[in-house]
């Protein structure tokens, strides 16, 4: 294990890291919120030796992260240039990020590579180099049978897809087994300071002491004093259906009408919604109706699946749409959140760099597009 500065976990053990001081127990880091991104960051932290303590105000992963499709979208059309190197750098983690989450927590994250089927919007045909160079390696009706108008323009791209839900059960689960410790049921409702630094945090009921503190609360990051980021809630709605047979569809379909996500267990995800809807999370009939027609002339055998079930959720959005990752203007409070439509493909890579900032390493990635300082 490379060291980072921090207490040995083997001293850990032995509760000389932690800091009784007058019965107060200090931790290396507090995260902010249980979502992928606050439990991959935590991980991150963990195998480097710190003490970590994440407060959430709900339970683990029920949020965006649990909301999410799960594609592992590595060159999108929404997709902004200046992510493009995380994104990719985040695609090529996955197969290592996933399989240590499964071996550890004993939960099926169902990575699966079959790639990407794209039905670009007529006008966007020739506009992205990454899809003009991707065509399909076989016609389109023997790469996925059940998919209507076989004539249609359409490009193949090799990314992945993943459960949200299963990952973040993993990513919680193993965190539990390293020895991270949560503390859930109560909000954060400020970092408290010390001479200007941050010492720790405030929920309604306590405070817990921390030098290093990271703000991980996705939409509502922008919610906790004393800085304001100007994150905000975008509303996705999804409906899910079971297919009547598990292999109908293979790959992930993007189209403009909606995508589809089907998992190995035969369910099939139909979405998203991007709606500015502040923070309300119900879902509305006519949208789900939109998602289960666009479905149905996609792959008309769909007709003999079954609806399941439907939800929203809210993604951290941000004025560029870039995450905001790096130290506040305040010592020892830094900030990850912002991750939009790609929280769950940025989290291994959110990991990496953060944890490396946190260190005071140089991470491997320029961070100065995503730095908290942009909005001032
Ligand atoms: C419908 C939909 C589809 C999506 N599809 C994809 C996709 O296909 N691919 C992809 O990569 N991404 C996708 N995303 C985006 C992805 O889900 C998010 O970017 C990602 O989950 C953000 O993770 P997070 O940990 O920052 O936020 P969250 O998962 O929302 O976690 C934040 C956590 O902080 C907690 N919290 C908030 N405030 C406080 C507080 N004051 N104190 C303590 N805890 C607090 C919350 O309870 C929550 O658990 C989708 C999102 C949605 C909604």
């Amino acid at each position: 294990m490379q060291s980072a500065g921090w207490a040995n976990p083997a001293e850990i053990s032995l509760g000389l890291s932690f800091f009784y001081n007058a019965e107060v127990k200090t931790w290396d880091v507090i995260v902010i919120g249980g979502g992928i991104i606050g439990l991959s960051l935590a991980l991150a932290l963990r195998r480097r030796g710190a003490t970590v303590l994440i407060v959430e105000r709900g339970e683990p992963g029920r949020e965006a992260s649990h909301a999410a499709g799960g594609m592992l979208v590595e060159c999108g059309l929404e997709t902004p240039a200046a992510m493009q190197p995380l994104a990719t750098a985040s695609a090529r983690m996955y197969p290592e990020f996933a399989r240590e989450l499964e071996l550890e927590s004993g939960v099926h994250v169902d990575l699966r590579d079959h790639g990407t089927i794209v039905f670009p919007p007529p006008d966007h045909v020739y506009e992205n180099p990454e899809f003009t160079a991707a065509l399909l390696p076989v016609p389109l009706a023997e790469l996925e049978p059940a998919l209507a108008q076989p004539q249609r323009p359409a490009f193949y791209l090799k990314e992945r897809s993943v459960d949200p839900r299963a990952l973040s059960a993993a990513a919680w689960k193993t965190a539990k087994r390293r020895g991270i410790d949560f503390s859930s049921g109560d909000e954060v409702t400020a970092v408290t300071l010390a001479d200007g630094r941050a010492v720790g945090v405030k929920t309604v009921k306590t405070e817990f002491h921390a030098p290093k503190v990271v703000n991980c609360a996705g939409a509502w990051s922008g919610k906790i004093a004393p800085h304001t980021f100007p994150t905000r809630p975008v509303k996705g709605q999804i409906l899910c259906l079971l297919m009547p047979s598990h292999t109908l569809l293979k790959h992930v379909v993007r189209s403009p009408e909606a995508y589809l996500i089907p998992r190995s267990d035969g369910r099939l995800l139909v979405g998203a919604s991007v709606e500015e809807a502040g923070f309300d999370k119900q879902t509305d009939l006519p949208t789900i109706q939109r998602f289960h027609r666009a479905a149905l002339d996609l792959a008309q055998e769909l007709r003999n699946g079954k609806i399941l079930e439907s939800w929203a959720g809210l993604r951290p959005g941000t004025p560029d749409a870039l995450p905001i990752l790096g130290p506040t203007p305040t010592p020892g409070y830094y900030v990850a959140t912002g991750h939009f439509r790609d929280g769950i493909l940025l989290a291994p890579i959110t990991a990496e760099v953060m944890s490396a900032v946190i260190e005071n390493r140089t991470p491997e990635h320029d961070l100065t597009p995503f730095s908290p300082e942009r909005f001032h």
